[in-house]
C-alpha cells in the first residue's frame, strides 16, 4: 500500500546518524522488523540513484508515529530528506520484509547488529519490552566507536532478565572509557554471550559484509540455515 506520510520531527541520534519521525497512517500497519519505502517528492537534489530508499521501522508496531533512523551520506537522496521541514510530506510503500519475530515466543532470539543495522531489532526489543519480554534476547551490537552506536543509550537503559545487550566497539580510541568489547563480532564472542542452546533463532542485520560474514560464521558453527534470518542493507 503507498502512503503519504507527514514530516513531524528530525533529531540526530548518533553520530552522523538522524531519526526522523512520521505521521502514522491510521490504517497503516507492520510488524516489528519490517520496512518500507521512502520516495521523496520534488527532492531538492537529484541523483542517478533516485530519490527512494528501503529503511527500516525503529519505532514497535503500536507506536503512534512511525520512526526510522539513517546514516548520512552526501547522496541526493540524503541530503534531501535533511532539507525537509515539519509538516512536508513523503510517499512510504509497504510494509515489507521478512525479518520479524517468530510466533513461537518459547524460542531464544539472537540478535546481531551491525552499526544502523540496530533500527529492525529497536522495533523487535520495544515491541517486545511492551509485552513484558516473554522471550530470551540477546542483542550483539558492533560498531566503531560509542559515538556512531545508534539508540545506544536507549538500549542499554532497558534493563530485564530477559534482554541481553552486548555491544563491541572495534575502533576505539586507546585512551577513551569503553571498557567492553573491542573486536568484530566472532565465533568466540558468540560462544561467550549466546547460552549453548540449539533452539535459539537467529536475526542478522547490517551491511552486506557484515551480514554474510556472521552466517558463515554461525553455519561453520553448525546453526541451521532456517534457524537464521537476514537483512541486508547494502554496500
Ligand atoms: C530492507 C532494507 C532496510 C534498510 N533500512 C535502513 C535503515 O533503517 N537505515 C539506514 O540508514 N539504511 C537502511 N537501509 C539502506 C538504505 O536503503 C540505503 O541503501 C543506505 O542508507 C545508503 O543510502 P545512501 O543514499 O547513503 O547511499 P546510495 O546513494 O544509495 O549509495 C549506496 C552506497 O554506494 C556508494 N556509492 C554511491 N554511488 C557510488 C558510485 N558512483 N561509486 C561508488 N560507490 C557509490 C555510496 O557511498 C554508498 O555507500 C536499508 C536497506 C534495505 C534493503
Amino acid at each position: 500500500m503507498k502512503y503519504t506520510v507527514i514530516l513531524l520531527g528530525k533529531k540526530t541520534v548518533a553520530k552522523n546518524t538522524v531519526a526522523f519521525e512520521f505521521e502514522r497512517p491510521k490504517d497503516f500497519t507492520f510488524c516489528a522488523g519490517q520496512y518500507a519505502t521512502f520516495k521523496l517528492i520534488d527532492p531538492v537534489f537529484t541523483d542517478e540513484k533516485g530519490p527512494m530508499r528501503a529503511m527500516s521501522f525503529a519505532s514497535p508496531p503500536s507506536a503512534d508515529t512511525l520512526l526510522i533512523a539513517m546514516r548520512m551520506s552526501d547522496s541526493a537522496f540524503k541530503k534531501s530528506i535533511c532539507e525537509l521541514s515539519c509538516g512536508d510530506v513523503v510517499e512510504l510503500e509497504g510494509p515489507f520484509g521478512k525479518l520479524v519475530l517468530d510466533k513461537d515466543d518459547t524460542l531464544p532470539i539472537v540478535c546481531i547488529a551491525g552499526g544502523i543495522g540496530i533500527t529492525p531489532f529497536m522495533s523487535m526489543i520495544s515491541d517486545e519490552q511492551e509485552k513484558g519480554f516473554p522471550r530470551e534476547i540477546t542483542l550483539l551490537y558492533s560498531n566503531c566507536n560509542p559515538e556512531e552506536a545508534t539508540f545506544f543509550d536507549e538500549l542499554n537503559a532497558i534493563i530485564h532478565k530477559n534482554l541481553t545487550v552486548v555491544s563491541t566497539m572495534t575502533d576505539i580510541e586507546k585512551n577513551t572509557d569503553w571498557r567492553g568489547e573491542c573486536k568484530k563480532i566472532d565465533q568466540d564472542i558468540i560462544e561467550r554471550y549466546v547460552s549453548n542452546d540449539s533452539r535459539s533463532l537467529f536475526y542478522l542485520c547490517g551491511s552486506t559484509g557484515m551480514v554474510v560474514a556472521m552466517k558463515t560464521i554461525l553455519e561453520s558453527m553448525g546453526v541451521p540455515k532456517d534457524h537464521i534470518k537476514m537483512e541486508l542493507f547494502g554496500v
